[in-house]
């Protein structure tokens, strides 16, 4: 469809067109129950089947193990940062934090908010701790140790999972599903949907089953694991629509090769744009520190600065890439969300409107 951008946005996200063209040819009728999905009952037979091979492609997909829980958590990643103190806090108030970007800090916030005794192990925005760093710090009597494993704003991507004794909660919001990952590793990885897998409102939780206990006593009923859990999800009404088309997003995946297969497509669209940059004699630019690189999402800049940001988002425009402006906390800069759905055609035209500006330019 010659119509369609290469859409860029760090989220809501891209989805793949022919996810779009599924749910459009069962928008009016689906599976002949004479209904769109979304007009029809949660406890229905059509439903019951949707989230029941969601969850078993998603187990399959990750190679996710019966002592894990899957949840389907209605709303935003953001609930995720108080439902964590608030269920696996009750005795214990000390929890750890790496603050590698925004969402990390957003997180240690809502804890210390909601009153828990927050130490922050590891503060900067340009690159990870090191085993060795974590090690020194991280201590066996807190509750947790929490960090976001892809920074979406800073760019900022965990290459390895941070080792401790206490449970390892991963926000994985702006990286699910891109590459193997070892579940065993961690205690919780939890991702909203709007970036890598589907409609905003969803928001997935892989949960070890032995962490889902009695939580602080006045944390709300749908932010209870356990109560998600004995529910199957079902509470009260999902975002059953979110669910359908994530379901759809998990047989995509497997049908490219699965989490393998997806991880060496986006490792090559990446550096497809690290490449250009790299090579365009510090033209262009990119704060992260080269080891830690996100693979998902690429916050880069130009020697102009400010001045001249939109007259390259226009330029860029030109060739159908849409949404490329960075983060308004870092200003004049650019950010490439490259996230499994952008096709590599998209991340082609990119990379050639950047060596074609600066030939133009410099
Ligand atoms: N964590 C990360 C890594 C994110 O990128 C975002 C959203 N951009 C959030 C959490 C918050 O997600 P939501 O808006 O769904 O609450």
């Amino acid at each position: 469809m010659s119509d369609r951008v290469f859409n860029f946005s760090a989220g809501p996200a891209v989805l793949p067109l022919e996810i779009l063209e599924e749910a459009q040819s069962q928008f009016l009728n689906h599976d002949n129950t004479g209904a769109n999905i979304m007009e029809q009952s949660h406890r229905g037979p059509v439903f019951d089947k949707i989230i029941k091979e969601a969850e078993a492609d998603l187990r399959t997909l990750i190679g996710i193990p019966d002592d894990y829980a899957v949840l389907f958590a209605s709303g935003g990643a953001s609930f995720q940062f108080s439902a964590i103190p608030l269920n696996l806090c009750k005795d214990n108030k000390k929890v750890q934090y790496i603050q590698t970007g925004t969402w990390s800090k957003t997180a240690a916030a809502e804890a210390e908010q909601l009153g828990m005794d927050v130490d922050v192990i590891f503060k900067d925005t340009k690159r990870v701790p090191t085993a060795e760093e974590i090690k020194a710090k991280v201590d066996p009597e807190a509750a947790y140790l929490y960090y976001c494993d892809n920074e979406t704003i800073q760019g900022v991507e965990f290459q390895e999972v941070p080792e401790a004794p206490i449970p390892v909660i991963a926000d994985m919001s702006s990286n699910f599903l891109s590459r193997p990952i070892d579940i065993k590793k961690y205690g919780i990885v939890y991702a909203c949907a709007q970036k890598n897998f589907g409609p905003a409102g969803l928001t997935v939780v892989v949960i070890r089953k032995d962490l889902i206990k009695e939580p602080i006593q006045t944390c709300p009923n749908l932010l209870r694991y356990s109560v998600l859990e004995a529910n199957k999800s079902m509470k009260n009404t999902p975002p059953t629509y979110a669910i359908y088309i994530a379901g759809l997003v998990f047989k995509w995946i497997m049908s490219k090769g699965g989490l393998p297969g997806i991880a060496e497509l986006n490792r090559k669209k990446a550096m497809m744009i690290y490449d250009t940059i790299a090579q365009s004699n510090g033209f262009w630019n990119v704060p992260a520190e080269e080891s830690c690189r996100s693979m998902m999402n690429i916050p880069f800049a130009n020697i102009f600065g400010e001045e001249r940001q939109k007259e390259f988002m226009a330029f860029a425009e030109t060739r159908r890439c849409k949404t490329l402006g960075g983060h308004r906390s870092i200003p004049g800069s650019f950010r490439a969300s490259i996230y499994n759905s952008m096709p590599i055609e998209g991340v082609e035209a990119l990379v050639q409107a950047m060596k074609d500006y600066q030939t133009a330019n410099q």
